[in-house]
């Protein structure tokens, strides 16, 4: 009889693997899941881009020790999910290498892939397979491939003259409110903005202020942002200076896009198809800026975004969840 304190060294990678096997999500595309080699997977069909991310997520760095398994899980498959959103990409199939410490509980490890399985499932993900190693501290790498209408994927390049800029859900405190490892990625309201015809798109990850850089830059624009119009996430509004943690904080995993001028019913038609997300103008795509600039305000009043040092812009989120790459 196995004792509820049964670690991972104890078990052994492959009785692991064998007990987790059964309950890892499929599709019908994935035509060999976990067990030998490598998975296989079907092509995307003629007229589609294949879509590829990966991304790490580290004890101490993107959650903290302690935290409930079950949801770091969910986290890890999130966060790859959210680049999947930006893009308007249907991501489908996912490998996830774990990396562990011998001592950690098997329970811990299936309540990990509980919250893969479950973020999976709620997407249409399959759980193609992956690896263990054993390391100091739980890592999770996640790998996901899925695919997009060719030539239709949101880029950061494609702001306009003219366009509006939005942003999904609210901002800032994530850390704090526990979003960030319990988000819901905004893939249906990605694929949705991607079906609607041109725009630019990216989630928030490293917080507003450094993907506005991001798009101002790879669109070669003037981004005019209204400070004031930034919609504040509860935890945040209670917070001192609420705007510069909207600005600065990370992991709000929400997108940030725009819209042309010439798609005019826009808001009603996010309302009636989203009403539980909230979408906000937060401004106004200018002329093209080779490099890109972000002003904050209009007019004569407007100011320059302020590179790094902000001093209100306290970070709340620890410095390693800001260096990374989107
Ligand atoms: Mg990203």
């Amino acid at each position: 009889m196995e004792s509820p304190a049964t670690t991972l060294g104890r078990l052994g990678e492959r009785a692991l693997i064998a007990r987790l096997r059964p309950s890892l999500p499929s599709r019908p595309d994935l035509l060999l899941g976990a067990g030998d080699d490598c998975a296989l997977a079907a092509p995307p069909a003629p007229g589609e881009d294949l879509v590829l991310k990966s991304d790490p997520v580290r004890e101490g760095h993107h959650f903290l020790p302690g935290t409930d398994p079950l949801r770091v899980g969910r986290k890890a498959l999130g966060r790859v999910l959210s680049d999947f959103a930006a893009m308007g990409a249907e991501p489908r199939w996912a490998l996830v290498d774990l990396v562990a410490p011998a001592s950690i509980p098997v329970a811990d490890v299936e309540r990990l892939y509980e919250g893969l399985a479950g973020r999976a499932r709620e997407f249409g993900v399959a759980l193609a397979g992956g690896d263990t190693s054993r390391g100091d501290a739980l890592e999770l790498h996640i790998f996901c491939a899925g695919a997009v209408p060719r030539g239709e994927a949101m880029l950061r390049s494609a702001a306009r003259p003219g366009d509006g800029l939005w942003v999904t859900g609210s901002l800032g405190r994530s850390f704090e409110s526990g979003r960030h490892l319990d988000f819901v990625p905004r893939l249906r309201e990605g694929a949705w903005l991607r079906a609607r015809g041109r725009r630019a798109c990216i989630d928030i990850s490293d917080g507003l202020a450094s993907e506005l850089r991001h798009l101002a830059r790879e669109s070669a624009v003037r981004l005019s942002v209204d400070p004031a119009a930034v919609p504040l996430s509860p935890v945040c509004e209670a917070a001192p200076d609420p705007v510069a943690h909207a600005f600065g904080d990370g992991e709000d995993f929400e997108l940030l896009f725009t819209v042309p001028p010439a798609d005019a019913d826009f808001a009603d038609d996010f309302r009636r198809a989203f009403p539980a997300t909230r979408c906000t103008r937060i401004g106004t795509v200018g002329e093209p800026l080779p490099g890109g600039l972000v002003l904050l305000g209009e007019g004569p009043d407007a100011r320059e975004l302020p590179e790094g040092g902000f001093d209100h812009f306290a970070p709340s989120a620890p410095a390693s969840e800001r260096d990374a790459p989107a």
